[in-house]
């Protein structure tokens, strides 16, 4: 009878143990180790060559059973080593190592490192124990087989760009590479010899560091993060990895240190904890919401509140991307990608971007994303995280914000800003295309001030929105209206194909302005001027386009208003001529380039000189002598005119003063100087005039200042309190031009003149019946109402004896003298006789 034992499992345990013997021999065959193996059931031991090698014993010295090594333990360690081993061996530890002291055949004691590997079965039971003993006695490793592994490290370490540092076991530097040199900024020199301890930016990195080392002697790799700090000061973080130096004899000798610089990660890092930290805080006052995207697991946290934001409520929102994608408005999807993936590329430093997403609700909310990689060492993100703000109302005021930038808030046109906008892409498409032209037309409202200041500015703003709507009703679909601001309008006519489409457009657009619009009760009648761009031209820029349409519209207005000009380029030289001019008036007066003239007003009974009138002449240093025909509408314009003005009534007066002083009997000498309306609107004109006549010591009443009949009339209101002053002044007033206008002779009855200048329009013209009617009307009215009448433009004898005949008092005109310098003046002063009969 026999008891029968299962032994299947001990029988695989031991088959797998032969297994991994014969692999441990061949691996270890090349090596010095000497390797032993002890059987835990038997007892029985076994010893591989090396232990001859290693310790000098002969085959025949060396015993396979346990007592024979343990009488070559040194009798101080043995203890020590046995009870540690045994420990190991009865719990159920599968790994031992020690370092002891084992006697040579010489007699001498090596010192050895001893690691061991206990082999169990199913149940737990040691079974055998396999070990390997490498002498460490030779701490101090030889010099070439550091330069041999400091070699291989350092091709390899090289090739990865990283650092490379080799120390002992203190810690003591034996060798750096050049990119340590370059990221610490030591010189080598500097470097070996010294502890690593020297160059921590951090004194708890000591510890680890030492406790590391501990490690490395145990035969232990590891990565850990160090800080050290560079020879200029600044801290570098860097991701270690820890590698035992083992020399020749197999003993760990130091460490070798692969040194990756992380200090751009680490701030990155930093940057996401502090951005984490400010959002966090942030979250909690301005309720954003929190997201974090591992990007290796592909999951992504959203904080409640993020939930919330949509809608939702803690558990109804997973952990995917697609939670977040999913939602966002599909025209922003692609842009928010783009984006995001942008930033994990590392083109920006920071993710930020605005989109869409539906709301539970159903809704769209407007989101501000923002968030910041976290990269490994190799740069590649691992992590993204940020917040989710809320900007919906923000979105709604910026679109109306962006709305009112670009239109009037009145007709609620696109403004001059937009209008430019557009005209810009049809001046590139123009451009661009042989077979697209555009026409832009500039629209002036004829007369607005005069309603607005008539019936008020509720009236004039009502106007604006009702021709804004008439304009719309007039163009095609694509045309774009725009108000330019003011009274002014322009329309940007696309793809017309010559220049009769615009006027055509240009007529209906008048058409539809011509319908009376009730403003406050009253019928009121408008008109337009249009100027009209063509892109035939040639235009490079859409200012230039609307500066022309401008200078069109401008002509249409000169020429009579209601009416439509198409831009040509004459136009544009006589613009460019026109601001030269301008130019060149601003600098006249202070280089005294102006001078006066004087025609003589006589008494046409006697022939006899009354007065002389002031003729304004500018000598251009390119241009030669101008006539006031040539410039003083520039001046008026450009507002010039006023100091040109004062400077002409100084002048006149003084030399009248002399005129007086040379001639004591020539007392009653008047003198005539012309008034643009532009002074006339000034309320300080009179003060003026009153200054100029203290000056020159002259009598109020030898001053005749001429206003065109036009002013008086066209200006009425605006001028009457100027008129009055100087009439109290007891400056004579003459209106000038006199029939040219559109004045009733009742209306004069309102206005404070003295006499009448009768245009030499009717003067050249008095053999036609009907003017000489028309003369005589205006003399036989004029004495009606006490006014005296001077005749303009007198060339013949016959033109004077005719007005001697209406009783017309005084004549001025070529028959008597043409205007001539002040010199020559005198002279006809100096003459007694009269001029002409
Ligand atoms: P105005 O006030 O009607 O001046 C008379 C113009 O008629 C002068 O032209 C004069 O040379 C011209 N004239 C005089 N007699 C005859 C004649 O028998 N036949 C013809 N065909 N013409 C004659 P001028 O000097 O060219 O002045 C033109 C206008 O310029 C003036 O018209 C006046 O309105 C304006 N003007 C002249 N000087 C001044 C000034 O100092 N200030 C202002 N604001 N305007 C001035
Ligand atoms: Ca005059
Ligand atoms: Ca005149």
């Amino acid at each position: 009878l026999g008891i029968l034992v299962d032994i299947t499992e001990r029988k695989r345990a031991e088959e797998d143990l032969k297994k991994s013997r014969e692999r441990f021999q061949l691996v270890t065959r090349a090596t010095n180790d000497a390797l032993w193996e002890w059987d835990a059931v038997t007892g029985e031991g076994w010893w591989s060559e090396g232990v001859q090698t290693l310790f000098g014993y002969s085959a025949e010295e060396v015993r396979t059973d346990s007592e024979w090594w343990r009488e070559r333990v040194h009798p101080e360690d043995v203890e020590r080593i046995e009870s540690g081993i045994l420990a190991v061996i009865k719990g159920n530890g599968h790994h031992w190592s020690d370092e002891y002291r084992f006697r040579r055949a010489d007699g001498s004691y090596a010192h050895v490192l001893d690691r061991a590997h206990v082999a169990r079965d199913a149940a737990g039971k040691a079974i055998r124990v396999m070990g390997a003993i490498i002498d460490i006695t030779g701490r101090k490793r030889s010099d070439t087989a550091l330069r041999a592994s400091e070699r291989r490290y350092r091709t390899l370490v090289e090739e990865m760009n990283e650092g490379l540092i080799v120390t002992d076991l203190r810690e003591v530097i034996e060798f750096v590479n050049d990119r340590i040199c370059a990221l610490l900024g030591y010189p080598r020199e500097e470097m070996v010899g010294r502890t690593t301890f020297e160059f921590m930016a951090r004194a708890e990195d000591r510890e680890i560091v030492v406790s590391k080392a501990q490690l490395r002697e145990q035969g232990i790799s590891d990565r850990y993060e160090l800080a050290f700090r560079r020879r200029s000061g600044e801290t570098v973080w860097t991701l270690v990895s820890g590698t035992p130096l083992v020399d020749a004899g197999g003993a760990v000798a130091g460490t070798i240190g692969i040194v990756t610089d992380i200090t751009e990660r680490k701030r990155t890092e930093d940057a996401l904890r502090q951005s984490e930290e400010r959002y966090a805080l942030a979250a909690a006052g301005a309720n954003d919401g929190l997201w974090d995207w591992d990007l290796t697991k592909n999951e992504v946290y959203y904080s409640s509140r993020w939930k919330a934001m949509l809608g939702y409520d803690d558990a109804a929102i997973g952990n995917s991307p697609e939670e977040w994608f999913g939602r966002v408005h599909h025209d922003d999807l692609e842009w928010l990608k783009v984006t995001l993936d942008g930033h994990l590329a590392g083109a920006t430093a920071h993710f930020e971007a605005a989109h869409r997403i539906r709301h539970r609700d159903g809704t769209l909310r407007w989101m501000l994303t923002r968030g910041l990689a976290v990269r490994d060492a190799t740069g590649r993100a691992y992590r993204v995280a940020g917040s989710q703000t809320d900007i919906t109302e923000r979105k709604v005021t910026e679109q109306q914000l962006m709305h009112d930038a670009f239109h009037d808030a009145l007709t609620g046109l696109p403004n001059r800003a937009l209008f430019m906008d557009e005209l810009v892409h049809s001046v590139h498409r123009a451009k661009r295309r042989k077979d697209y032209a555009f026409a832009v037309l500039y629209l002036d409202v004829d007369r607005f001030k005069l309603v607005n200041d008539s019936l008020g500015h509720g009236a004039g703003d009502q106007m604006l929105v009702a021709l804004a709507r008439r304009l719309q009703e007039a163009v095609r679909p694509g045309d774009r209206v725009a108000r330019l601001g003011g009274d002014e309008f322009a329309v940007l006519l696309d793809d017309v194909t010559d220049g009769s489409d615009a006027t055509r457009v240009a007529g209906r657009i008048q058409e539809a302005l011509e319908a009376p619009l009730d403003l406050a009760g009253r019928e009121v009648f408008s008109t337009a001027s249009i100027g009209i761009a063509l892109s035939l031209t040639g235009y490079d820029r859409a200012e230039d386009a609307l500066r022309d349409a401008d200078l069109a519209s401008y002509r249409a207005k000169a020429q009579g208003r209601d009416r439509c000009e198409v831009f040509d380029l004459g136009m544009h030289a006589r613009a460019v001529a026109r601001l030269e001019l301008e130019t060149d008036l601003r600098r006249a007066l202070e280089r005294r380039e102006f001078g006066l003239d004087y025609q003589p007003i006589v008494a046409l009974e006697s022939g006899d000189i009354v007065g002389f009138e002031a003729l304004l002449r500018w000598r251009h240093p390119h241009r030669g002598l101008l006539g006031p025909g040539e410039f003083v509408p520039v001046a008026e314009d450009t507002g010039l005119i006023v100091p040109i003005g004062r400077w002409v009534l100084r002048e006149a007066c003084r030399q009248l003063c002399e005129w007086r002083r040379a001639f004591p009997d020539r007392s009653t000498l008047g003198i005539s100087v012309n008034v643009s309306f532009k002074q006339l609107l000034r309320v300080d004109l009179p003060q003026h005039v009153e200054q100029v006549l203290a000056e020159a010591e002259l009598q109020a009443r030898r001053l005749h200042l001429e206003v065109t009949e036009n002013v008086i009339m066209e200006h009425a209101e605006a001028v009457a309190s100027v008129l009055a002053r100087l009439k109290d002044l007891n400056v004579r007033l003459h209106m000038d031009d006199f029939g040219t206008g559109y004045s009733s002779l009742s209306n004069l009855r309102r206005f404070p003149v003295d006499a009448l200048k009768i245009d030499r329009l009717f003067v050249s013209r008095m053999e036609e019946a009907e003017n000489l009617e028309i003369v005589r009307t205006i003399i036989a009215l004029a004495h009606h109402l006490g006014l005296r009448v001077i005749a303009e433009g007198v060339e013949t004898g016959t033109q004077a004896a005719q007005l001697r005949a209406l009783e017309c008092e005084y004549g001025q005109g070529f028959l008597y003298s043409r205007p001539v310098s002040a010199e020559a003046a005198a002279a006809l002063l100096a003459n007694r006789s009269a001029l002409a009969p």
